[in-house]
């Protein structure tokens, strides 16, 4: 197979500027415009601009001269309408110097079509959700969780060869990874249909991934779980989300928590409510009652006299961790609720209606005003 060199006329070891020279001397020999439907010329015009357009960039030639492709993975992202309607041909103009002046306006116009090369592109996130008890939430933990992936196939290391062979350069497009039709006036690039645009074949597959160099995996990350989490709180770990394309990042994996209500409080960010109920003479005489904490402690509340039904007391630092507080806690925030007794021995009987006849408080004047 000839070479990119062979195409120039060029020796490998070549410098740029000898490249540079060839490619112009070429370039003007057989353009379109000069070789009105002739067919050949234009394929050969072809020829020299793709073997220019590798040869002519530094990266893209050292990659050449290793691998004998670019491979530049051209699969996602390309568009096939991509159409040109420059003058006959579908070229890049790099560097052309005073090639340009040769042929006046055209080159610019066959610029805007070039194919374009699939671009880095970063893998998916993934969101995994991982249930909690309400009491974790607080205690923050660390779980392992599993998630399951694309990687990078482990018997053939992501080639889609079969172990000990290796993948070769598209003999339909010469490790371009894209083809150009001819009609008319129109280019019409498209990505290889034989090697879908990755500029290289595999011609024995690896028989694990079947060539496609992934496979779906479960991995089991374990991730810290921190005190004071809510229910729809996103853990993000970095690049361990999906494989991305062409050399993009890989994703990252969002760990989502769901947490158990509880039964005894509710979470108000940081602060967690409790209702805490007492009797009629603890909030008309007022009292000091004892309250639980999410945390398995009771700390003492003092109500005060002529407390209302519904009324709310603050505990300070008894609620839940604030994140990235330091340890710092919210309140925990107790709700009186007025708690009439189901049932009354003679004497309380008795002692409540004594209370009725003294009471001089009509609860409801203010209904009437
Ligand atoms: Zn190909
Ligand atoms: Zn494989």
């Amino acid at each position: 197979m000839a070479t990119l060199y062979d195409t120039l006329g060029v020796k490998k070891g070549a410098t740029a500027e000898e490249v540079k020279k060839a490619y112009r001397s070429l370039a003007a020999k057989y353009h379109p415009d000069k070789n009105p439907g002739d067919a050949a010329a234009e394929e050969k015009f072809k020829e020299v601009q793709n073997a220019y357009d590798t040869l002519s960039d530094p990266d893209k030639r050292k990659q050449y001269d290793r691998f004998g492709s670019t491979n530049g993975r051209r699969g996602p992202g390309f568009d096939p309408g991509d159409v040109n309607f420059g003058g006959g041909g579908n070229f890049t103009i790099n560097d052309l110097g005073d090639l340009g002046d040769l042929f006046g306006g055209i080159f610019n116009r066959g610029q805007t079509g070039r194919a374009r090369r699939a671009q880095p592109e970063r893998g998916a996130d993934i969101e995994v959700p991982v249930s909690l008890s309400f009491e974790d939430s607080l205690r923050g933990l660390e779980t392992k969780i599993p998630v399951e992936v694309t990687t990078a196939c482990r018997e053939c290391g992501g080639t889609g060869a079969e172990p000990g062979t290796s993948p070769v350069i598209c003999p339909e497009c010469h490790g371009r990874g894209v083809v150009s039709e001819s009609q008319g006036l129109f280019a019409l690039s498209q990505p290889c249909p034989r090697c879908r645009g990755n500029g290289t074949v595999v011609e024995k597959p690896c028989k694990k991934c079947k060539g496609s160099g992934r496979e779906r995996r479960t991995k089991r990350y374990t991730v810290k779980i921190p005190a004071g989490v809510k229910d729809g709180t996103r853990i993000r770990l970095k690049g361990k989300g999906e494989l991305g394309e062409s050399g993009g990042a890989a994703g990252d994996l969002y760990v989502v928590t769901r947490v158990e209500p509880s039964k005894k409080f509710e979470r108000r960010g940081a602060d967690l409510l409790i209702e805490v109920p007492v009797t009629y003479t603890e909030a008309a005489l007022g009292a000091t009652v004892d309250v639980p904490t999410p945390y398995g402690e009771r700390v003492s509340l003092k109500v005060p006299a002529a407390t209302q039904d519904g009324r709310l007391l603050r505990i300070r630092g008894h609620g839940a961790p604030k994140l990235g507080a330091n340890g710092a806690k919210g309140d925990l925030i107790a709700r009186l609720r007025v708690s009439v007794p189901k049932k009354l021995s003679k004497k309380e009987r008795e002692a409540l209606e004594e209370l009725q006849k003294l009471s001089h408080d009509d609860p409801r004047e203010a209904l009437f005003s």
